[in-house]
């Protein structure tokens, strides 16, 4: 083979890769609290779906409430899907043995519907509701359907 002067560029890994793609998706939410991103890949690295936090499709951001606070049908909570569940319901593939990427660790909700469509690895940034009842149920579930979990915090989070 020829010998050339150039050297490959050293770019960034797979992770960072997926997790700054999360961090732009998320900037689309409408959420005036948390911005959520969900990025699925294959084992290919394939992208398979993107999500952000939002109402259902279809449904004005002025329909119903953005407060935490509440009675249920007074909060956000009554009404949004989540960045995860919306990836998965945009996935243009089968989501069977892929990854999922996410700025926040799953709710058990959305643990649930990651064990049901056959996602392998939850690779998440912030755990900080780690001390709530949800994510503990999350976690529980995570681990008896044997889905792994593992942090990783992009450079996008460092910068923020
Ligand atoms: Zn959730």
């Amino acid at each position: 083979m020829k010998k050339t002067k150039a050297k490959p560029r050293k770019s960034i890994s797979w992770d960072e890769c997926f997790m700054r793609m999360v961090h732009i998706i998320a900037e689309r939410s409408k959420d005036p609290s948390w911005q959520a991103g969900a990025v699925i890949a294959d084992e290919r690295n394939v992208v398979v779906g993107l999500g952000y936090n939002g109402f259902p499709r279809g449904v004005s951001n002025s329909a119903f409430p953005w407060d935490r606070e509440g009675n249920f049908e007074n909060t956000k909570y009554a009404y949004m899907c989540h960045a995860e569940e919306n990836a998965i319901y945009n996935a243009n593939n089968s989501t069977k043995n892929c990854k999922i990427y996410t700025n926040l660790f799953p709710c058990n909700e959305c643990a649930k519907t990651i064990i049901q469509n056959g996602i392998r690895e939850i690779v998440y940034e912030s755990d900080k509701y780690a001390k709530t009842s949800v994510v503990k149920v999350s976690k529980k579930l995570l681990k008896a359907a044997g889905v792994k979990t593992r942090q990783y915090i992009s450079a996008f989070a460092k910068n923020k």
